[in-house]
């Protein structure tokens, strides 16, 4: 019998082959993607797994999981440093809590929520609590499903130049989620989501190097499309999801 140390990594090698192969067909290495995995159904012990599989980021949907995981981590003596990202829905309430911790912050999906993380990301730099402005991404409802949180399109077209001058965040780039179960519906969504990163670089003269998507069921495609960093969940912890 396989220990689950032994599946995690052996599913690692299997994600690696998959994502090279799509890069490859994309003219790409994998020197230009991140692969993050999202480990926010699992805990610390499956964690400590995937990082002695070879994972080095970790992503998680809710702040309170994303602080406890950090802490139990930090206890345990001998692992190599990992870095978290919040992809999650974020309340401002839970900010201070993700400020200083999470590398990038994914799901910047309203003017308000980048306002309120650059007010308090401003505050700390200012008191010296926080080196620079925090990396994030915007995420944009490109398939335009109403259960879906994120920007219109629209209206990150129209908000863009106001997002640029908030100085306690650095936008990155963009980040969506594609409808599920329907891979043409996901290529438009992930192409969409390239070809708006396109244009409001152009326009603003703003480098957005990245484009946050792809998940278990859709990564060879986003990567197809031009994703740079990759969120895997099922694919990485879950025994009972198969990979096709
Ligand atoms: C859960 C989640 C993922 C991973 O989804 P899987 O289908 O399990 O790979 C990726 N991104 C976000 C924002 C998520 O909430």
């Amino acid at each position: 019998m396989d220990t689950y140390e032994d599946m995690v990594a052996e599913r690692r090698v299997q994600i690696c082959a998959r994502m090279d192969d799509a890069l490859s067909r994309s003219g790409r290495s994998s020197d230009d993607v991140t692969l993050v995995a999202v480990s926010k159904t699992v805990g610390t012990d499956e964690v400590v797994a995937a990082i002695r599989a070879g994972y080095r980021v970790f992503g998680e949907n809710r702040p309170q999981e994303l602080v406890r995981k950090m802490g139990e981590l930090g206890d345990r003596t001998g692992l190599p440093q990992v870095r978290f990202d919040m992809i999650g829905n974020l309340q401002t309430n839970k900010i201070n809590a993700v400020l200083g911790r999470a590398v990038l912050i994914h799901s910047i999906g309203s003017a308000h929520l980048a306002e309120a993380v650059s007010t308090r990301a401003a505050r700390r730099i200012e008191t010296g609590e926080l080196q620079s402005a925090v990396d994030v991404l915007l995420e944009v409802n490109v398939s335009g499903e109403e259960t879906k949180s994120g920007f219109a399109p629209d209206e990150v077209r129209a908000s863009m130049e106001h997002l640029m001058e908030l100085s306690g965040i650095r936008i990155r780039g963009l980040m969506t989620m594609a409808p599920r179960g329907d891979k043409g519906a996901a290529r438009a969504t992930f192409s969409g989501l390239r070809e708006l990163r396109d244009e409001l670089s152009s326009v603003y003269g703003i480098e957005l190097p990245e484009l946050s998507c792809g998940m278990s069921e859709d990564f060879d495609i986003a990567l197809e499309e031009g994703s740079t960093i990759v969120r895997l969940g099922r694919v990485v912890f879950d025994p009972a999801f198969a990979l096709q």
